[in-house]
């Protein structure tokens, strides 16, 4: 079976660097908050154009803490896509905010500006675009209806690490952007990791303090806050990623554009589009279709896997039916869950397989 990703030859490839940087971790005797996580925040920051980045326990926490950090909580609400992973929704949410769906674009996958202007209320405080599968959101749009609105923008980043909007990189594009080291993500780590980004240094301070249960001096509280902090070991792997991301990156672009030759003239399969001002990394490359029961099944017998992301959009989740949405109410998010699957894409696919794949989409299309 050819799978969607393979971790294990990514991890591989750098093994040794990573057991001699555990080990260091070990022999330092400092595992919680140590230089390994400074080193990686100021490297981060550096790279992603911001003047601070906080890591933290994961990519949810990343996303609940900044909207916290903005005082973003009961009563509010923030406006976010309803076709995503559902921890953009559950942050708003555990915040302790109402998430306020605004249906995402056919081409792009990304909340549509339009929509977004539509759902504004005298309770909105934020919106949250998610540059999905790894393509930028339509920041210069959504910016302009926040700054008329006085609203925070916070960029769900978590799997774009290293796209870039107008020559910007995600996670400098608005008030903050967050980020995910989950092992799946184009950047990630052996566990759980999440970073913010922001320029803001009393956010960027707050931020610290939240993930630390509120303390800036230890044992001495101003706030409840968290315990969501990440280790010096996944720092320390992380650093040795950060030196490979860019080419990892580019190997996704490189597949992604042998796949987009390949399929430029399928009948019967869609392959993603990316605007021109913007670059996708191609987290995840997914092909619409009218019948995606039928072409799952086709790769499955031709050994090849496929995954449905996302199968069940947000505002139809049994978790928000008290939010009184019903079917219908996004109907491109939800056509989308109907139709998009994904196909094998990671830097370490090789091009024997993507041959396979490539011909098996393609046969698949002749025979429909
Ligand atoms: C992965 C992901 C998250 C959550 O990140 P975790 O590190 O798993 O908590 C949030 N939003 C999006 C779009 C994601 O893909």
């Amino acid at each position: 079976m050819i799978p969607l990703i393979n971790l294990k030859r990514q991890f591989t490839t750098i093994e040794k660097e990573i057991v001699t940087a555990v080990n260091d971790v070990i022999q330092s005797g400092n595992y919680i908050l140590g230089p390994r996580v400074s080193e990686l925040e100021k490297k981060a920051a550096q790279r992603l154009g911001t003047a601070d980045a906080i890591t933290l326990g994961n990519g949810t926490d990343a996303l609940a803490l900044t909207l916290e950090a903005f005082g973003i909580g009961s009563g509010d609400e923030v406006i976010t896509s309803p076709f995503t992973f559902f921890a953009t929704a559950e942050a708003i949410s555990r915040a302790g905010a109402v998430p306020v769906f605004a249906d995402v674009t056919p081409d792009f996958f990304t909340i549509d500006p339009e929509e977004v202007a539509k759902k504004i209320t005298s309770r909105t405080k934020a919106i949250l675009p998610v540059h999905l599968f790894g393509q930028p959101a339509d920041m210069d749009e959504i910016n302009a209806i926040a700054k008329e609105h006085d609203l925070i923008v916070i960029e769900d980043a978590c799997q774009a690490f290293g796209a870039f909007y107008k020559g910007m990189p995600v996670g400098s594009l608005a008030d903050a952007g967050c980020f995910s080291f989950f092992p799946t993500k184009n950047l990630g780590t052996l566990g759980d990791g999440g970073m913010v980004t922001t320029s803001d240094e009393q956010i960027a301070a707050k931020i610290r303090k939240l993930r630390a249960h509120g303390s800036e001096q230890k044992y001495y509280h101003d706030m409840i806050g968290y315990n969501s902090r990440l280790d010096e070991i996944h720092a320390a792997i992380l650093l040795i990623c950060l030196q490979h991301i860019e080419d990892w990156n580019n190997q996704r672009k490189k597949l992604a554009n042998h796949y987009n030759d390949a399929f430029s003239d399928l009948k019967t399969l869609l392959p993603p589009r990316t605007k021109p001002d913007r670059t996708h990394i191609y987290h995840l490359y997914c092909l619409k279709t009218e019948n995606r029961d039928q072409a799952v099944d086709f790769l499955q017998e031709r050994r090849i896997s496929t995954g449905i992301y996302y199968p069940c959009c947000l505002h139809l989740q049994s978790a928000y039916k008290d939010l009184g949405y019903k079917h219908g109410d996004f109907p491109v998010a939800e056509q989308l869950s109907d139709q998009l699957f994904a196909i094998p894409m990671h830097p370490f696919l090789g091009e024997d397989e993507q041959q396979i794949i490539i011909s098996a989409v393609k046969e698949m299309d002749e025979e429909r």
